[in-house]
């Protein structure tokens, strides 16, 4: 099963265009939504979750048609919001059966069987008694994973699921979503370049609603090599190089900062060429499409 978004476009009553024109094929397996903030991502996770209404454009998954026929979309869909809001006061467990309930699994076995496996499956299960509303940011996500998996879903939306995540819980969480089945489209929006390349064989960047790219990141990179250059300078020097270069990024290295230009030919005045990163084309595509906002 394959997610295809044609012509995406969404306009906020502020006239904030959220989506512009966006179209994009999103095949199964761990797809990465890469923006920064603002760009659009949640507008579209929203709209895909059926929560949300677009202005036009269409998007089918397989046969559905995503934003005219809601209910079939909500059966076979588990989304994973940014934020839950409220976390109840209520056990894993009591609150995992209750939404499996809410879900139609409505026979007492199954149901038990289901949330056991589910609680197994997140890594819940010695926490099932507690309270959610007193557990760490990790095992809230995974606790929200577990309430995705109910109904054995085909498309699975995750909005901005690491942030706040410290790095052992963030691993842990990758953990479980690489464990996800290939069968299904997996939606990964996020603003940070390590889940989409830890995570995705696809990706997409977008920025001010608009799509910059998609593909893989294998592909991206390829097409940077050899136009990422880099060099250690002095801290007064970073304005004069963001007005001379084609700047991407500065990373302060021992409190030293180290930039990255992107230029098709040597730059010179010690510029090393550098193995291009997810990052690179992130910020790249990202800086690139600012500038032409700008100028145009
Ligand atoms: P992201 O998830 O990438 O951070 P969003 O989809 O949340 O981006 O937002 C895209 C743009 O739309 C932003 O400029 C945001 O301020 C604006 N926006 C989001 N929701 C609303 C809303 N309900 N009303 C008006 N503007 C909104």
């Amino acid at each position: 099963m394959e997610l295809v978004i044609n012509g995406l476009s969404k306009t906020y009553g502020n006239g904030v265009k959220a989506l512009d024109n966006v179209s994009l094929t999103i095949p199964t397996g761990m797809f990465g939504l890469l923006g920064p903030n603002g760009a659009g991502k949640s507008t579209l996770m929203r709209i895909l979750a059926t929560l949300q209404e677009a202005d036009s454009g269409t998007a089918m998954l397989g046969n559905i048609d995503v934003l005219n026929d809601k209910q079939a979309v909500r059966q076979v869909l588990g989304y994973l919001p940014q934020e839950f809001g409220v976390y109840p006061r209520v056990s894993a467990y009591e609150m995992l059966d209750h939404i499996a309930l809410l879900k139609g699994v409505v026979d007492k076995g199954p149901r038990k069987e289901l949330v056991e496996a589910l609680l197994q499956r997140v890594n819940l299960w010695e926490h099932r008694k507690r309270r959610i509303s007193g557990f760490s940011g990790g095992m809230k996500q995974r606790f929200g994973i577990a309430q995705s998996l109910i109904g054995d879903p085909k498309l699975i939306i995750v909005d901005e699921p690491t942030a706040g995540l410290d790095p052992g819980e963030r691993n842990r969480f990758y953990n479980l979503l690489t464990e996800i089945g290939e069968n299904v489209v997996v939606i990964l929006s996020t603003h940070i370049v390590q889940d989409v390349q830890e995570l995705c064989r696809n990706m997409a960047i977008i920025n001010k609603g608009k799509l910059l790219y998609a593909g893989s990141p294998a592909e991206a990179l390829a097409a940077m090599r050899g136009k990422v250059w880099e060099k250690t300078i002095g801290k007064h020097e970073l304005e004069q190089y963001a007005t001379t270069h084609d700047l991407i990024s500065n990373k302060l290295v021992g409190g030293t900062p180290i930039i990255h230009v992107m230029s098709d030919m040597d730059p010179g005045n010690g510029f090393f060429k550098a193995e291009p990163s997810l990052e690179d084309v992130f910020f790249g595509a990202i800086h690139r499409s600012n500038r032409e906002t700008v100028a145009a």
